[in-house]
């Protein structure tokens, strides 16, 4: 889903083309005017388009990563967070009633600031990804249990063939009631969604025998989970619309991801290292080795005088950059093994023995090591 797309415009256009979009098709999918099947979710979409379009800041998060930033679970925080006391926009339960009603002053259309009936509730899901998927940005599909509506009953609540709704006795069919509310101007008269029918403006006398009355059953249903390049573990990403259906509209999915371990690849951010293990002998003279890389075995040199611990680097081998551009490397970290006593084959203890003959006490100062290493030689340290 593509916030432009949605909303119309192009990627370019400017901010009151942006909300004249928005304006248009708020009013023509708004749930009070549009009672098509489909009508509140695509306004739930349109909303949150321009949520993210309309604020400098998420549209160039948006317009870089493909996502909200909410949908990220960045470090620092939701951004949307921090957003409560200002437009009203909630943290976590953003309403796409209030942004229309910010943006139209709440009465547009004989609304009165009613707010429909609620949205269904987020899902919480975990979903593991390979190295790869998460090189690629891949499409990943998971399977979720949502709450949708009832196949027996379309959703009405009702039976089919049984009797049909009444109208609520406590709104006579309003769908709201009215309350106070206490602001900064002192106490206003509001209008609440009604208690009983929950906005619906009528009761169910014959409910569905399959949902029992409540108009949905909890079904699996695959998701496409759009995978921003370079994600990692610990990340939060959204779909919207794919949580439980409520009478309002869905609710969103989140989806928290989790690395599914290398057999060889560890990674640390943008990095991945590979612990390459050498034997002695190769680290001293000089060898190869081959090195598990994304794109298959690529054989690297390893210089002669190899020590323990140095590193080699390919570059542009590790992750993409998630925020930012370019990807990061693949690092070699040799390992310089020592054999056990049990691991020495005859020959090799012989080999080793007729070394320590040829190079007796002398081990050669390490480069760079400098005065303390060579301090710590003169008091006998070996
Ligand atoms: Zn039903
Ligand atoms: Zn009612």
């Amino acid at each position: 889903m593509d916030y432009y797309e949605l909303l119309g415009v192009a990627k370019g256009a400017s901010a009151s083309e942006i909300k004249s979009a928005y304006r248009k098709l708020a009013l023509k999918y708004h749930p009070d005017r549009n009672k098509e099947e489909g009508a509140s979710e695509k306004f739930a979409q349109i909303s949150e388009a321009y949520a993210v379009l309309s604020d400098d800041d998420k549209r160039a998060h948006y317009d870089r990563f493909g996502s909200a930033p909410s949908a990220g679970g960045f470090p620092g925080g939701d951004p949307f967070g921090g957003m409560g006391g200002m437009g009203g926009m909630g943290g976590a339960g953003f309403d796409p009633m209030d942004l229309f009603e910010q943006l139209f002053g709440g009465m547009a259309g004989g609304m009165g600031g009613r707010r429909g009936p609620p949205r269904g509730e987020d899902i919480e899901t975990d979903a593991q990804v390979s190295l790869l998927q998460a090189r690629a940005g891949e499409d990943i599909q998971i399977t979720v249990a949502r709450l949708t509506d009832c196949q027996h009953c379309g959703g009405t609540k009702s039976e089919p063939g049984g009797k049909p709704p009444e109208t609520c006795a406590t709104c006579q069919g309003r769908g709201a009631v009215r309350g106070q509310a206490r602001t900064i101007f002192g106490v206003v008269e509001t209008q609440q969604v009604c208690p009983t029918c929950r906005g619906e403006g009528k009761q169910i006398v014959d409910p569905c025998t399959v949902c029992h009355g409540r108009g949905h059953t909890l079904k699996d249903e695959e998701v496409t989970v759009k995978l921003p390049k370079g994600i990692d573990e610990g990340y939060r990403i959204r779909v919207a619309g794919k949580g439980h259906q409520g009478p309002g509209g869905a609710g969103d999915l989140y989806v928290h991801i989790e690395m599914e371990p290398h057999e060889y690849l560890r990674r640390e951010e943008e990095h991945l290292i590979y612990t390459a293990p050498i034997g002695y002998a190769h680290a001293v003279l000089g060898h190869e080795v081959d090195v598990p890389t994304l794109d298959g075995v690529q054989k690297i040199e390893v210089k002669p005088g190899t020590q323990h611990g140095d590193t080699h680097r390919i570059r542009g081998a590790g992750m993409p950059r998630l925020q930012g551009s370019g990807s990061g490397d693949l690092i070699v970290a040799y390992d310089v093994v020592v054999p056990r006593p049990s691991q020495l084959s005859p020959e090799a203890r012989e080999a080793l023995e007729a070394y320590a003959r040829a190079v007796g006490d002398d081990v050669p100062h390490k480069s760079g090591e400098g005065f303390f290493g060579r301090i710590g030689k003169l008091f006998g340290r070996d």
